[in-house]
């Protein structure tokens, strides 16, 4: 699904066109907490805008998340802000994510290139999965029972370390109907794999989990069809 970047109008266009002439020392990142009410309103500006245009759905993570009140989201600034403050409001530099993505993600740098002053605009600038620039499916499949994310890619992998998305496989392997000796197999080929040193150990490792998974998956079924027929 295309993001589109927020196309600011009225007072937000003002306030975007003062920030940018502001001149490059005045660019800091403490004008986005400012209390401001130009920076309040464009803030609920982009995040209104992005949880729609996003569909409701983490760039990240991809869990979705139909909640209308907006502390549900975070404003993501893609490039962090601590770095590039003077990316703030680039439309292409924002979006919106679950609390839990933003929170794993912080001030790590996600350019090859963190000394860059103009903002990069190619997918080959970033390290990671851009939400405005990559698709989502070239990097990284999920399978979504198990709660485990499989980097297809070198960007996938830095953004499942990144976004720390390593954790809905730990929740899954932490409870739920699978063995104990399951949980505790998928939670070592999970930490391995995102330090296999080669295509051949990945896949090796990968097709691993995937049979651990689907046997977690059978015994969940089990256990679950074991549940229905105690309520008959
Ligand atoms: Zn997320």
């Amino acid at each position: 699904m295309p993001m589109n970047p927020i196309n600011y109008v009225g007072d937000d266009a003002e306030t975007y066109r003062n920030f940018n002439a502001l001149p490059e020392e005045h660019k800091n990142g403490h004008v986005w907490d400012s209390d401001d009410i130009s920076i309040v309103n464009i803030k609920k500006a982009i995040k209104d805008h992005y949880i729609v245009s996003q569909d409701y759905t983490c760039p990240y993570c991809k869990q979705r998340l139909v909640v209308n009140h907006n502390a549900t989201w975070d404003a993501e600034h893609i490039i962090p802000k601590s770095s590039h403050p003077k990316f703030i409001f680039e439309p292409l530099n924002l979006c919106v994510s679950c609390k839990d993505c933003n929170n794993e993600k912080r001030d790590k740098a996600v350019l090859r290139n963190n000394r860059r002053r103009t903002f990069p605009v190619n997918s080959e600038d970033y390290k990671f999965v851009h939400p405005h620039f990559d698709n989502y499916n070239e990097h990284i499949n999920i399978v979504e029972v198990a709660g485990y994310y499989f980097p297809l890619t070198e960007k996938g992998r830095k953004t499942i370390e990144k976004c720390g998305l390593l954790r809905f496989a730990y929740k899954y392997t932490g409870y739920g109907n699978t063995s104990q000796e399951n949980k505790e197999t998928i939670r070592e080929l999970t930490n391995r794999l995102m330090e296999a040193g080669s295509a051949a150990e990945e896949n090796m490792l990968l097709s691993i989990i995937a049979d651990a998974v689907q046997a977690g998956q059978r015994l969940s079924k089990d256990a679950f069809l074991q549940q229905i027929g105690a309520q008959r």
